[in-house]
């Protein structure tokens, strides 16, 4: 099924120069961009976006830590593009990640791991509409 999902290039991966890097693997695996733009939220603007991990003890960190600097933004459209996402992205821990994923090669920190993927149609669909409107989507096969 021919899916969306929502990537971030973190502020970790925007300063260590891995934005090119980051879109070649999706565009090597068939993923395509649908969406992009670079910006850099407020506190109060990544608490929204995160907010399903509002009780979680990294709540704070991670919040302050994704406005710390500039990030990508990118609705990335292909062949169950959620999963392959996050297949592409590695685990959450970099420790855990498996060979070949950007974590395992560029993450040093459980917190600074380079990207954002989401994980469900649902959180997909949420994170969507979070940073883009319809007139900025456009549409390779949906
Ligand atoms: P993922 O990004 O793989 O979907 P989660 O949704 O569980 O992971 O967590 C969101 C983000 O919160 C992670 O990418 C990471 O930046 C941060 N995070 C997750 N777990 C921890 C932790 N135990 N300590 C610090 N930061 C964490
Ligand atoms: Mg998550």
């Amino acid at each position: 099924m021919i899916e969306r999902t929502l990537s971030i290039i973190k502020p970790d991966g925007v300063k260590k120069g891995l934005i090119g890097e980051v879109i070649k693997r999706f565009e090597n695996k068939n993923l395509k961009i649908s969406a992009m733009k670079m910006l850099h939220m407020t506190q109060e603007q990544s608490k929204g976006f995160y907010a399903v991990h509002r009780e979680r003890p990294f709540f704070e960190s991670l919040t302050e830590f994704m406005s710390s600097g500039p990030i990508v933004v990118m609705i990335l459209e292909g062949e169950n593009a959620i999963k392959m996402n996050r297949e592409i992205m590695g685990a959450t821990n970099f420790k855990e990640a498996a060979e070949g994923t950007i974590r395992r090669d560029f993450a040093t920190d459980i917190e600074k791991n380079i990207v954002h993927g989401s994980d469900a149609p649902e959180t997909a669909a949420f994170e969507i509409g979070y940073f883009f409107n319809r007139f900025e989507i456009v549409g390779h096969s949906l």
